[in-house]
């Protein structure tokens, strides 16, 4: 089979690893050009059909396999419950990773934003970390003693 093989990348943001300092993002831009990879910025997705991915703009690729890495994405029930949520809707909890309107409700790992740490990224790291202080100011809090302060590291 000669099949020509044609990678696309879409992104809706304006740079590659927005995150990432410059140096990376154009050794990465480089190589991705260099590859033939065909990159499509400012360009969100709007519909997956079975054969074509459409963007909001009207970009429209027809495919035979789509790998979908968009990041990890908020549950709307923190916001139907009436609970405070940060920009991109995860429960704000403060530094005992204790809900900031619903004392009695706690959580940890990637369901949260932590008050004044809000840029912390989704990685198990966190998780693990967090849920010793999780399972011990769960029972402090049945105790009515007072509660454990998490930071994360940096
Ligand atoms: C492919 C991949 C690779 C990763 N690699 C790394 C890595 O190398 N290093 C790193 O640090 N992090 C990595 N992560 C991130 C890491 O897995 C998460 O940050 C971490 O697992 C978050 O822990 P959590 O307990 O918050 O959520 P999860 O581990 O996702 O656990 C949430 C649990 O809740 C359950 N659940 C969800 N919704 C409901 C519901 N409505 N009702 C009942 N149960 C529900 C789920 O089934 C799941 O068991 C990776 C993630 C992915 C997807």
């Amino acid at each position: 089979m000669n099949k020509k093989i044609e990678v696309h990348i879409v992104d809706r943001s304006d740079m590659l690893l927005p995150t990432f300092p410059k140096k990376v993002q154009e050794v990465v831009k480089e190589k991705i050009y260099k590859s033939n990879v065909i990159l499509h910025l400012n360009e969100e997705v709007k519909e997956i059909k079975d054969t074509q991915l459409i963007t909001k703009k009207g970009l429209t690729l027809d495919y035979d396999l789509i790998l979908w890495a968009g990041g990890p994405v908020s549950n709307q029930m923190y916001k139907d419950a009436g609970m405070s949520v940060d920009e991109k809707g995860y429960m704000v909890v403060n530094q005992f990773l204790q809900n900031i309107d619903f004392e009695y409700i706690f959580g940890a790992g990637d369901c949260i934003s932590i008050q004044n740490f809000s840029q912390m990224k989704k990685v198990g790291v966190y998780a693990i970390k967090e849920a010793p202080y999780l399972w011990r100011n769960i029972l402090n809090y049945f105790y009515c003693k007072s509660l454990e302060s998490y930071t994360p590291q940096n």
